[in-house]
């Protein structure tokens, strides 16, 4: 039986995992062409989904487990009824001592005050555009005002705020330097991420175009003065800043895949399935565990098994799909 007070989750090349990301629902309220088809994907019944008990399990397993830090996303985890109440009760896990959210921000303006009543610890909004007409292109939605005004609901109640940009060869790469100037005059980091082929489809993607580091070069050509900053090595974002900006700017090579050596996270899928790493096509179906009677001691020992899959990289990782093995799945399903 594990003992459940000193045992961490630590996978075989001897990387500690304290960040467990879950994805509350597959279901979403916008399109974007990078993570869903334009006719959506096929959601899963309801009862698939883990329940809030369940969700609120299995926290409380992995936070005995050494996990920290927590972020909720999806899908758009603001479709999913009464999710302020999921949050409450996530901030209430001992050891638990960070609780952030991904959103698109079309619902979330209404929750901020509970949000920050609650304590939420940041939150990343996903904006790919500052131009209404470029917005509805890429989302296939017309939701930029609400997001906007989101973005500035965030600020103003002085959330810890990250936008996150996925940078698309001819569709949003004219708008880097627009969307980095965001960080001008507002305490927020702007995040460009390359852009990875989870798009619920075998649609190529257009990653190979954009890399990380040139949007390193095209940050450079604007703002001569940017200066890297030191961050937490479990960061997957590299960090600049422009002088005189109040804000920072970040880089994540999500499709590159620089960052592995330091991952700390985890993932727990809108199926309830742990993925040890976003490009693994699912490692272990707790959701089944859980639904047929298994203790918190069986579940502990199962994740303990489970981390030492883990694959060194993404690159492994990916290479040992069996299944899907031109990548398939729909970012909304995975979180991201
Ligand atoms: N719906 C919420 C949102 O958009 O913020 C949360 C879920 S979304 C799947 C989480 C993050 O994944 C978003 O920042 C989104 O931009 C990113 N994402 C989705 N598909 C992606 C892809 N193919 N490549 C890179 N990032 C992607
Ligand atoms: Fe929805 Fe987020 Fe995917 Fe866009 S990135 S379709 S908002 S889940």
């Amino acid at each position: 039986m594990t003992n459940s007070s000193n045992t961490k989750l630590v996978d075989s090349w001897n990387r500690e995992i304290d960040y467990l990301r879950i994805a509350v629902t597959d279901r979403c309220n916008l399109r974007c062409f990078y993570c869903m088809p334009a006719e959506g994907i096929d959601y899963l019944p309801k009862k698939e989904l883990l329940s809030y008990e369940e969700i609120i399990r299995l926290a409380t397993v992995f936070a005995s487990l050494g996990v920290k830090k927590i972020r909720l996303t999806g899908g758009e985890p603001f479709l999913r009824k009464d999710f302020i109440s999921l949050l409450r009760n996530l901030k209430r896990i001992s050891g638990i001592e960070a609780v952030h959210i991904t959103t698109n921000g079309v619902l979330t303006a209404p929750y901020l005050n509970q949000m920050k009543d609650i304590g939420v610890d940041g939150v990343n909004l996903s904006l790919d555009s500052l131009n209404r007409e470029n917005f509805h292109k890429i989302t296939r939605r017309n939701e930029f005002d609400t997001v906007m005004e989101t973005l500035d609901g965030l600020t103003h109640h002085g959330f810890n705020t990250k936008i996150n940009m996925v940078v698309m060869h001819g569709k949003n790469t004219h708008e880097v330097i627009g969307m980095a100037q965001l960080a001008s005059d507002r305490e927020i980091s702007v995040r460009f991420i390359e852009e990875m082929p989870f798009n619920g489809s075998n649609m190529s993607t257009s990653q190979k175009n954009w890399s990380h580091m040139r949007i390193l070069e095209e940050l450079k050509g604007a703002f001569p003065s940017l200066k890297k900053l030191n961050s937490d090595p479990s960061n997957p974002a590299s960090l600049y800043q422009v002088e005189g900006h109040v804000g920072n700017l970040g880089i994540i090579p999500a499709y590159s895949r620089t960052f592995c050596g330091a991952c700390n996270r985890i993932r727990l899928t809108a199926t309830g399935t742990i993925k040890n790493c976003l490009y693994d096509e699912g490692v272990l179906d707790i959701k089944a565990l859980m639904r047929s009677n298994a203790t918190d001691d069986q579940l502990r020992e199962m994740l303990m098994e489970t981390v030492q899959k883990r694959e060194k990289d993404g690159f492994a990782a990916e290479r040992n799909r069996k299944v899907d093995k031109n990548i398939s799945e729909s970012m909304s399903s995975i979180g991201g």
